[in-house]
């Protein structure tokens, strides 16, 4: 088999390293070919030294004319490409087998599609991008012929769960419903009254998983978990009512598939992202990870229980705007980011993020998004809207 040349877009990230960690496994099978990043250019440098990648994207060209120098110092040979456009002409690159999109929010949007246009094996972190775009993104995959595998451990684990054939419609290939599972976040068990003053450094520790800031703040608000419902209902062709958010604390097992015969299919594993992105890098085969075997004596015990909306209203935004179709789920998604941001900057209390979501969502009007255009409008009013809002 020859080797394959991956894009890593987000390669500094959280996701990013992971990948790179387990493509660092199997030298015979893969080629770091294209690594972006956009702030850790320290971290970036010390990644093409490591893996000698033919491109490097960055996001401007004073940082690309930076690294360029100190590439050159170093006797490397990677090219440097900056902006919107390099990040789209790697994800497109001809020579580009397999995109890992793991850029966060909806900066990813556009380069994780020209990868989908260009007909690649598109591997999905970015959740923001899929749930701005849903319809014209699966379009776009049936169009191009690319193949799409989710990388986010529910999706993935559903995918494993499901039969090859799930593009039948979930009906016909006898699902009853969908499972995902959630960890519950840090704040699981936390009052509401004391959910008012929690900091970003509280909300940002994890129980059981190590992430980027911005999706460990949606974890902890739960907003995560409304946007991998959006992400399901995309991605395996489901209504909303068939996915049943399950709040599992252990995080061991990452989703289930409730079939009508009465199974339930389930996927288990250690809380390591680099599972996930292994199966899907090698998918239909398997290869190692470095996940350490799962141990059930040390697990011990599963609990499940069901999610509080009144605590967490972040995640029945996400079902109101799932519902709602249209552009309401890029305005939520507009909405949250910003309402993070703010809250990791220390300028907004968490129990705010909710409040500033519905604010903007009452703001903005839903359009069809039916083309780019129309949900970056949506996406830039969403912002200006965030903006505005005083709690
Ligand atoms: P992160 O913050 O650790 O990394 C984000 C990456 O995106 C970095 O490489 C950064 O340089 C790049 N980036 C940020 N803003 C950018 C911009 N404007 N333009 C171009 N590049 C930009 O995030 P992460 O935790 O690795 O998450 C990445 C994506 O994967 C998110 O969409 C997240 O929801 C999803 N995801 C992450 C995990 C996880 O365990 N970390 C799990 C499931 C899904
Ligand atoms: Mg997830």
């Amino acid at each position: 088999m020859p080797v394959q040349n991956i894009c890593v877009l987000g390669a500094t990230g959280s996701i990013g390293l992971s990948t790179l960690d387990v493509i660092a496994r199997h030298p015979e099978r893969y080629r770091a070919f294209a690594l972006t990043a956009y702030s850790r250019l320290d971290s970036l440098l010390a990644l093409c030294q490591r893996f000698n990648p033919r491109y490097a994207v960055v996001a401007n060209e004073a940082s690309a004319e930076h690294l360029a120098a100190q590439l050159a110092a170093k006797g490397l040979e990677t090219e440097v490409l900056y902006g919107e456009q390099g990040l789209n002409d790697v994800a497109a690159h001809a020579a580009v087998d397999t995109v890992m999109a793991a850029i966060v929010g909806a900066a990813g949007l556009k380069p994780t599609l020209a990868a989908v246009n260009a007909g690649k094996k598109v591997l999905l972190a970015n959740k923001e991008a899929l749930v701005m775009s849903g319809a014209l993104f699966m379009d776009a995959v049936r169009k191009s012929g690319a193949q799409l595998l989710p990388i986010d451990s529910e999706h993935n684990a559903i995918f494993q769960c499901l039969p090859i054939d799930y593009a039948r419609g979930l009906a016909q290939v006898g699902v009853r419903r969908i499972l995902l599972t959630a960890s519950g976040g840090p704040f699981r068990n936390t009052s509401l009254a004391a959910l008012a003053s929690v900091t970003p450094e509280q909300a940002c520790a994890h129980p059981n998983w190590s992430m980027g800031r911005k999706i460990s703040v949606d974890s902890a608000s739960m907003m995560n978990k409304g946007l991998e419902l959006i992400e399901a209902c995309w991605l395996f062709d489901a209504r909303a009512d068939q996915v049943e958010v399950v709040v599992h604390p252990q995080s061991v097992i990452h989703s289930l598939v409730d079939y009508v015969d009465g199974s339930v299919l389930a996927q288990l594993g250690n809380p390591d992202m680099r599972t996930p992105i292994a199966h899907a890098l090698a998918w239909p085969e398997r290869i190692d990870s470095g996940v350490n075997a799962l141990n059930l004596f040390d697990i011990a015990r599963l609990d499940f229980v069901a999610p509080d909306v009144e605590r967490f209203p972040c995640l029945r935004l996400a079902q109101e705007a799932a519902a709602t179709g249209q552009t309401a789920p890029a305005i939520l998604n507009a909405a949250n980011e910003i309402a993070v941001a703010a809250f990791l900057d220390g300028k907004l209390k968490f129990t705010d993020i909710p409040r500033l979501i519905e604010h903007v969502l009452g703001e903005v009007s839903f359009t069809a998004a039916d083309s780019l255009e129309a949900i970056f409008t949506a996406d830039a009013e969403a912002r200006r809207q965030a903006h505005l809002w005083r709690a």
